[in-house]
């Protein structure tokens, strides 16, 4: 895959993909990621690549020109131009806005199964939206806040993008089991023979991790995840994942695929009394 990043401030980009995942991925030529200077594509003298909003109003606009022309420096038409084959091509062109739709891993699956991936970096009050109408395949936003500019949710999504091409992640940090994962029929009953302790999170949070020691400021690790029990890990595993989801995200309820043993645990744990945390209303 590759992924192209139009921006302001490509110094912002130095490092940020130089670790762990998606450095492995880079050397393995998994992913190839390229970043481009919007500046490079402004002609006059002080390289000036926004201006005053129409109408009037606060802060300054992202023009069109310099963007258009990055785009077609990268060989990107605007849509009516397209010809067919380049209209169905594996490519996006994806502007980073609060004002997109939600961010979320069932497109992170989407967006990893493509061929190219551009991601325009809004900054001031954004962007000018005929680049929207022209270019924009998809408005992305990676939450419900205003942040300075489109450079972390480029980076965000290109992370969350990147972990999910094929042979990226090794078996033990498979997607299928963190968060948001697939559902857990889609998954193997068992590894090798030794049924397996993990659930597929189908739509629900993850479980909580302990590692050792065993014992950390007079917390002991749930006696469960010591026993050796493969099936009793599982069953607390999934217990968790509810009670989280229920506690942190209900809203994932609705459409999270669960199982009559799930709903049951489900009601059950919300006759329980909630425990009190920091930010509890
Ligand atoms: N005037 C815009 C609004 O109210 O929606 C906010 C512009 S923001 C200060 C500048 C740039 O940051 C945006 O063009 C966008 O690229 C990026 N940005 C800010 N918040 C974002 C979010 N939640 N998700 C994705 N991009 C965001």
């Amino acid at each position: 895959m590759r992924i192209e990043i139009v921006t302001i401030f490509p110094a912002f980009f130095t490092g940020i993909f130089d670790h762990g995942i998606v450095r492995r991925a880079q050397a393995e030529g998994k992913v190839a990621i390229s970043i481009h200077d919007l500046r490079n594509f402004a002609h006059d003298r002080h390289r000036t690549v926004d201006d005053r909003p129409f109408g009037g109003g606060e802060g300054m606009v992202l023009k069109p020109e310099p963007l258009a022309e990055a785009l077609a420096s990268l060989g990107i038409l605007p849509k009516p131009d397209r010809l067919p084959e380049q209209a169905a091509s594996n490519t996006q062109i994806v502007l980073l806005s609060a004002q997109g739709r939600p961010f979320t891993q069932p497109l992170a699956r989407q967006l990893a199964s493509l061929d190219r991936l551009v991601l325009l970096c809004g900054r001031y009050e954004g962007i000018d939206e005929r680049i929207n109408d022209l270019y924009g395949d998809l408005e992305l936003s990676i939450g419900d806040y205003v942040l300075s500019g489109g450079e972390l949710p480029a980076a965000v999504v290109a992370d969350a993008v990147i972990r999910l091409l094929p042979g990226v992640l090794g078996n033990q940090a498979s997607s299928e089991f963190e968060s948001f994962g697939a559902p857990d029929h889609a998954i193997d009953t068992d590894v090798d023979g030794v049924p397996r302790s993990q659930h597929g999170s189908g739509g629900l949070l993850d479980y909580p991790h302990y590692t050792r020691p065993a014992d950390f400021a007079g917390l002991r690790v749930p006696e469960v995840l010591v026993n050796g029990d493969h099936l009793q890990i599982r069953r607390w595993r999934r217990q968790e994942q509810l009670r989280k989801t229920l506690r942190n995200r209900p809203d994932l309820l609705a459409s999270a695929v669960l199982s009559e043993e799930d709903r049951q645990l489900l009601d059950s744990l919300r006759a329980e009394t909630p425990k009190r945390r920091n930010f509890d209303p």
